[in-house]
């Protein structure tokens, strides 16, 4: 672990501006006749530099719900501002660059190209994104000493645990230094050590970089990591 020094940790909190904020939020799947209505009247409202868990059985939403606010996915009805930018009414190529710059995304499966190593693995979103070498490089160190992994910078993920490889994984997501993480499921395919070295990091994370971050999870690991649980059943917030 390492303390970030002052330039990369660009996002202090503005208790102005919320994190998110939906507003009668409707996803409305069709499959075939049917209607599916994944988010049903979602009103959400989540405060900067927040860890929120959102759980609920597997169908119940969580996932429609993380695409919408990551601009993913495109509400049928209602509004999402992220740090007060209504993203749900722009276009699907707006969406993709305010995502490239605003957003880390952490999947259960984990995505990591199997050819490149830990730091190229993580180095190759910045390069994406037309990051210059030089802070490349750094960015890219960083964010894998912060996770733990310096010293398997060279490791191709075949040669890495599980637990490493969700930590290249995390890496990758902070390394652009986004405001907002959003994390599906995270934790399945964990053990339950790992899960918790994992979700303490996530912790350690938010503290530091001062990010906001969504999880999706039906872990209950989760719950003594978290500022927040928001409950979800059939796209309904059913408590907190
Ligand atoms: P969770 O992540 O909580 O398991 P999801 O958000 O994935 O839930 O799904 C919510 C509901 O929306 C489920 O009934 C699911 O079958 C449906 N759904 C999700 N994505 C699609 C899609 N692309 N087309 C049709 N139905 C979908
Ligand atoms: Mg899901």
């Amino acid at each position: 672990m390492t303390t970030l020094s002052p330039q990369t940790a660009t996002h202090l909190a503005d208790a102005s501006v919320l994190a998110v904020e939906t507003q009668g939020l409707d996803r409305v799947y069709r499959r075939g006749q049917q209607k599916v209505h994944a988010l049903d009247n979602v009103d959400l409202t989540i405060g900067a530099g927040q860890f929120v868990a959102i759980k609920g059985r597997s169908g119940s939403g969580k996932t429609t719900l993380l695409n919408c606010i990551s601009g993913l996915d495109q509400p049928t009805a209602g509004v999402v501002r992220v740090f007060g930018d209504e993203i749900g009414a722009w276009s699907e190529g707006r969406r993709t660059t305010w995502r490239r710059e605003q957003v880390g995304f952490i999947f259960q499966s984990l995505g990591l190209l199997p050819v490149l190593s830990a730091y190229e693995n993580v180095e190759l979103v910045l390069r994406l994104n037309g990051v210059g070498a030089s802070e490349r490089h750094k960015a890219t160190l960083e964010a894998l000493e912060l996770v733990g992994l310096t010293k398997w910078n060279d490791h191709r993920p075949y040669e890495l645990s599980g637990g490493q490889q969700q930590r290249v994984a995390i890496a990758r997501a902070l390394a652009g230094s986004p405001r907002l993480l959003i994390a599906d499921e995270p934790t399945g395919n964990l053990d339950s050590k790992t899960a918790h070295s994992v979700l303490a990091l996530f912790r350690a994370i938010v503290r530091e970089r001062n990010a906001t971050m969504l999880m999706a999870t039906h872990d209950t690991l989760a719950d003594d990591y978290v500022d927040r649980i928001i409950n979800l059943s059939d796209g309904r917030i059913v408590g907190e």
